[in-house]
């Protein structure tokens, strides 16, 4: 599920892969993922990539005047490939041939097709839907949390909403809460100024250490699989990174949120399903 240390990783390897390299082809086969057409998907044909780009879990590629604008959403990969896919290949959604028979691949895994694929014009490119709306960086140097989390909404959901700070997804959500020692299910607009602290704290510390992570073990060409160096979230049964208590879980129809009762829940264990509602 790509978040924002995923998305920043595949940035920097595209980053120092693509410029120079020039579109032979473009291709969307399969089901269609590309959500604009004008300027058409032949427009990328004999253009050379001149950067990479990330806001969010949002990905821009770009070329020269025309921006490609990428979301990957939960179970989408995007992948430089030393060798061209068949075109029977069903996860395949876009597909941009460079030279040496090599391919940068957008492929869905969900069953959701929930990845998109734009081709903007550079000048439209930040002023895009996708943009609006979508709130400050979670990582490296987000904003003093205390006001941009003043709602009264749970921790997990506000961490989680794009709109409100760009790049936490259901993965890194606990891991962060579990190192701010915050509740899940604490409500944004009861945090005190040294727990905005601590969660803001821990957000850049967790986001960067899994970067880090990354940095060390994401090489081209990119995995379909990251590795995932969790400590808390799925791990419950486990025992907590920080205190040693055995972590918990509540489980929703399609994911689970894991948390340490000791550190963040005052020792309460909370399985029951119908709390997914406070989560809304
Ligand atoms: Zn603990």
């Amino acid at each position: 599920m790509p978040e924002l240390p995923e998305m920043e990783i595949v940035t920097r390897r595209l980053g120092a892969a693509l410029p120079g390299e020039t579109v032979e082809s473009a291709l969307a086969p399969g089901i269609n993922a590309l959500k604009t057409f004008d300027p058409p998907l032949h427009a990328l044909e004999g253009r050379a990539f001149t950067g990479v780009r990330r806001r969010g879990k949002l990905l821009l590629l770009e070329l020269g005047d025309l921006v490609v604008l990428a979301h990957l959403m939960s179970a989408g990969r995007i992948q430089l490939h030393p060798k061209r896919a068949s075109l029977r290949d069903k996860t395949s959604r876009l597909l941009l041939r460079l030279p040496g028979d090599r391919e940068l691949r957008v492929r869905e895994f969900g069953t959701k097709q929930a990845a998109w694929v734009k081709v903007l014009r550079a000048e439209d490119a930040d002023a895009d839907e996708s943009f609006t709306g979508l709130g400050p960086e979670a990582w490296p140097d987000p904003p003093p949390l205390r006001e941009l989390l003043d709602a009264p909404r749970p921790l997990h959901s506000l961490l989680r909403d794009q709109q409100v700070i760009a790049g936490v997804g259901r993965t890194w959500v606990d891991e962060i809460l579990n190192v701010a020692k915050l509740s899940p299910f604490k409500r944004g607009d009861d945090l005190s100024d040294e727990e905005a602290d601590a969660l803001r704290a821990a957000m850049v510390s967790e986001l960067g250490r899994v970067i880090d992570v990354y940095e060390e073990r994401v090489d081209m060409p990119l995995p379909e699989k990251f590795p995932k160096p969790t400590r808390v979230h799925a791990h419950h049964g486990e025992p907590c990174p920080q205190c040693g208590t055995v972590l918990e879980a509540v489980f929703y129809e399609d994911y689970v949120m894991s948390y340490c009762p000791r550190d963040q829940t005052e020792g309460r264990v909370l399985k029951d399903r119908r709390l997914s509602r406070l989560l809304k």
